[in-house]
């Protein structure tokens, strides 16, 4: 019998990894098709032993790798799938430090100055991500503010709190009004919060520049190769599906939305949407800096330009994970998505030429849940749910790592499965 175990009324199974597979993705996700498959990593041939075993080579994986690497840690990465096939190739890339929960809602759960904490640090990790992108000399991004707007005239009170706290919290924002969003945006809203912080990258290959960091750093990178049992709890020995082992002292779990169904309630899978239009020719049609655009309306809507001159539009989410369920939906989404565009651009063409649905998964406060369950302290999760995934694979990789070196993160309570 496995060990169940309540905290905080959710109940988890321990000393067990049971394994899932799921159906994450379909349709053409922009960032696939654009970079088709850039690396080539071999499935394991061979019985190893390593100081970490990483189940999971999206980008939670690959940022793992990549900072237990540079630290001299020795790891390896296991994926069933090709690398960054699994959600990390559907995502949109809009790196934010603004949560799903705003600063204020989130306040209300945790107090002032333990939600803004979380707020300070998510700028904080936008910066980090970004300096991480230069380290690696990665092409695929751009800084860029990002407009957080009203999407009706009773929201603008929210915004105007919103901006109070995050003001007082010391993070650059400025409140627009209609006039302003109007002159410097091109649409109309009954008020913004502008931020100055903001990345939009490529994360798809961001997760193949960090697997080919970590590699030259001595971690070792294996795709279709399905981790299908693991032993041990001080020592662990890891079955795969191509008839070869991994031995390790530490096992870091960063096996997306799959890993998360293996521990009950912490996470509601959802499904997304999203669209990417054809090439703007002129791009100066479009709006300015680049800015990424997402509404208060709930679930929010979010608006990113590619480096190509493309928009991407997502959002109209569903609160079920059935994949046929989810991918039936992706053509009446798209024209949903296309005209959720025309209402804030009426005078611009967009044709949509791509199109997508993912599975996605919310926690109850937003926050990601990363770390080790009592009983098992050198399992740790690195499940960066939410809006903020890609983020929270940063603030993750720099937690679990921080463990395994023994060095103290004063952030790894915020997110620990016992907050
Ligand atoms: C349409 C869409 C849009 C999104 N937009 C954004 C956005 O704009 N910004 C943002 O921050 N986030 C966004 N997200 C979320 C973001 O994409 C995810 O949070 C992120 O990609 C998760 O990365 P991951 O590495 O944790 O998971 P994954 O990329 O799913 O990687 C986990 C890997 O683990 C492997 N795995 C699982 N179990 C096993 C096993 N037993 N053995 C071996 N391998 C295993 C899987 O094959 C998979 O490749 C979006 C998601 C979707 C679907």
């Amino acid at each position: 019998m496995p060990a169940e175990r309540i905290i905080n009324g959710v109940v988890f199974m321990v000393f067990r990894l049971k394994l899932f597979s799921m159906d994450l993705k379909t349709g053409m996700p922009y960032w696939l098709i654009k970079n088709g498959l850039p690396g080539h990593y071999p499935k394991l041939n061979e019985d190893l032993k390593t100081e970490v075993v990483i189940i999971g080579g999206g980008i939670s994986g690959a940022l793992a790798a990549y900072h237990l690497s540079k630290r001299g840690v020795s790891c390896v990465v296991l994926d069933r799938r090709t690398i960054g096939l699994g959600s990390t190739c559907a995502s949109t890339s809009l790196v934010q430090y603004e949560l799903d929960r705003t600063l204020y809602e989130l306040s209300s759960l945790f107090g002032e100055h333990k939600a803004a904490q979380v707020y300070v640090e998510a700028v904080e990790a936008v910066h980090k991500l970004d300096d991480i992108c230069e380290e690696l000399k990665f092409k695929n991004k751009e800084r860029c503010p990002s407009l957080y707007f009203a999407d009706k005239k009773s929201n603008v009170t929210l915004l105007q709190k919103e901006y109070a706290m995050r003001k007082k919290a010391g993070i650059d924002v400025s409140l627009l009004e209609d006039s302003e969003i109007r002159n410097r945006f091109g649409f109309s809203a009954p008020g913004a919060i502008e931020s100055a912080t903001g990345l939009s990258i490529d994360v798809y290959m961001l997760c193949h520049a960090l697997c080919n960091a970590s590699l030259k750093q001595g971690a070792k990178v294996y795709d279709r190769t399905e981790v299908i049992k693991t032993e041990g709890k001080n020592k662990f020995k890891i079955y795969t599906d191509t008839g070869f082992t991994v031995s390790c002292n530490y096992l870091v779990n960063a096996g997306g939305y799959e890993a998360g169904k293996n521990l009950k309630g912490i996470v509601k899978l959802c499904s997304t949407y999203a669209i990417a239009s054809e090439h703007f020719e002129d791009p100066s049609q479009l709006w300015p800096n680049r800015a990424m655009l997402w509404n208060t309306a709930k679930p929010y809507l979010y608006l990113r330009q590619t480096p190509d001159n493309r928009v991407i539009i997502g959002g109209r989410d569903e609160l079920f994970y059935q994949a046929e369920r989810r991918d039936d939906l992706i053509k009446r989404k798209s024209k949903l998505l296309e005209a959720d565009f025309y209402k804030i651009f009426p005078d611009l063409n967009f044709k949509s030429e791509f199109s997508w649905a993912g599975t996605f998964g919310v926690t109850k406060d937003s926050l990601p849940y990363i770390g080790s369950l009592k009983g098992n302290p050198r399992v740790y999760y690195s499940l960066g749910y939410g809006g903020n995934g890609i983020l929270f694979s940063l603030t993750s990789a720099e937690i679990i790592s921080d463990a395994i070196t023994g060095k103290k993160n004063n952030s790894a309570e915020l997110y620990s499965f016992y907050r």
